[in-house]
């Protein structure tokens, strides 16, 4: 099996799209190769850490498994490469690496794996790529400065280093209409995403209504429909009624996964990297300028007491909840200080922000000053750690009382609306989460 990996086609402005790239080189195979078996088994669409600056979107890269030569697969793939790639961009820098291996994962090098499940996790150097294609006798090309190359070099080897796979359902739009509005009926996506549900996830947001399936961007697709069952996202997107659909192709990939995700702690976690963190909310949720809402998290071990979260030295990270979380917002609002949770999304410059919460435990009575057992008075401080006495009568008590709280969150999973969720990121819809879950849709 020839594995063509490539990456870093597309322009902000411009609009290409490595997948459209990816499925036009797959067409062209197709037709040079002429079989009655369809020489292209699978095409992959990778996506890589979210955190890396160099991206233009979701930092996608894409590899096309083909049973073809090598060397018609690298002529082909060059070609079509230097025609799409929107190198006018001085930020496109495309890379194609084209691999020969067994059909099977296994057949691919371990240290190409590792190469890919640090191009998700982490951060690489352009060098690195260099090395790894020389020392197992990849073919490449690139322009620019060749970053691509590590886009590239990852998604060769992603095939073994991911073990769950999602689908994708890309339909493309004539090229005469790419940069004009999309003409898609929404009335019929809101339809075919209640049909599709749960197969096929984040297709539209209801408490937005919006369709999120389709782009705003200038690039290429008319929509894009993501689940668990290639034949229901396929039908869903048939479903879709819309201006005239010029080709489509599924992909196999990594989105969904929360393959980014590494463990954390709160002391430990560096900017440019996703984590899953336990911890105690610190201090009480606080909504700023632009609707974002912020909190600190202190390290699980500290009590739910919360005068012992005053405590000096404590260490703390900031959580963010972004306005485009929308109605997310209003959960994390409802925390209180001393919750247990597990937090999960990137670091960035020392602010994690949330992808999704797990309520782990709850605080269910609040501490507060005593009221007077004989008048029915709210008592005062008798001074620095003198407990409390009543005005009136002169009784007085020790500490301060607990009284139930009201809380309207349960313990389980929460997360960010479809409309802003990370194409990485696992809805909770797909399962396997270890607490009860609360899917948005
Ligand atoms: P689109 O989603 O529209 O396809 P994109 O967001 O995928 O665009 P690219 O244009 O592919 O963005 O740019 C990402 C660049 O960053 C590529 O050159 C890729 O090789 C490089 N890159 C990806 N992951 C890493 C990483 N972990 N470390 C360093 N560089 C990386």
């Amino acid at each position: 099996m020839t594995i063509v990996g490539l990456d870093d086609t597309d322009s902000r402005e411009r609009g290409m799209c490595t997948t459209y790239v990816a499925a036009r080189i797959a067409t062209r195979l197709r037709r040079t190769l002429d079989s009655d078996a369809d020489p292209v088994s699978r095409i992959l669409l990778v996506r890589l850490n979210p955190a890396v600056e160099y991206k233009t979107r979701g930092n996608a890269a894409l590899a096309i498994h083909v049973d073809c030569d090598p060397d018609l697969a690298f002529s082909v793939a060059r070609e079509t490469l230097a025609s799409l790639a929107e190198t006018a961009d001085e930020r496109t820098h495309p890379g194609l690496v084209v691999a020969d291996h067994d059909a099977g994962p296994a057949s691919i090098p371990e240290a190409v794996a590792r190469f890919a499940e640090q191009a998700v996790r982490d951060h690489l150097e352009i060098d690195d790529a260099r090395e790894q294609c020389d020392r197992h006798g990849y073919r490449t090309w690139h322009a620019g400065d060749g970053r691509g190359r590590i886009g590239a070099l990852a998604a060769v080897g992603a095939w073994r280093a991911c073990s769950e796979w999602t689908y994708e359902y890309i339909s493309y739009r004539d090229p005469e209409r790419w940069g004009t509005p999309r003409e898609v009926d929404p009335e019929s996506v809101f339809a075919a995403a209640d049909w599709g549900y749960p197969a096929a996830w984040d297709t539209v947001d209801r408490g937005e209504s919006e369709t999120v399936c389709v782009p705003h961007t200038p690039g290429p697709i008319l929509h894009g429909i993501r689940g668990d069952d290639p034949e229901v996202v396929r039908q869903v997107a048939e479903r879709i009624e819309s201006e005239p659909v010029d080709s489509s192709q599924l992909f196999v990939t990594n989105q969904g996964t929360d393959a980014h995700l590494r463990e954390g702690t709160i002391g430990d976690v560096r900017d440019g990297r996703a984590y899953r963190v336990d911890g105690r909310v610190a201090t009480p949720p606080e909504t700023r300028r632009g609707g974002h809402v912020f909190f600190d998290l202190m390290s699980p071990e500290t009590g739910a007491d919360p005068d012992e979260t005053e405590r000096e030295g404590t260490e703390r990270l900031e959580c963010a909840a972004f306005e485009p979380t929308k109605r997310f917002r209003d959960r994390v609002r409802s925390f209180r200080v001393g919750d247990r949770l597990t937090v999960c999304g990137e670091v960035s410059r020392g602010t994690l922000k949330l992808e999704k919460v797990a309520i782990r435990d709850l605080v269910r009575t609040e501490r507060v000053t005593p009221t007077c057992p004989d008048c029915d008075r709210r008592m005062e401080s008798a001074g620095r750690n003198q407990g409390y006495r009543c005005r009136e009568c002169g009784t007085s008590a020790p500490t301060r009382e607990e009284r139930p709280l009201e809380r309207d969150l349960e313990e389980g999973w929460y997360e960010v609306p479809p409309c802003a969720r990370r194409h990485i990121a696992k809805p909770l819809v797909r399962g396997g989460f270890d607490a009860p879950t609360h899917p948005e849709r």
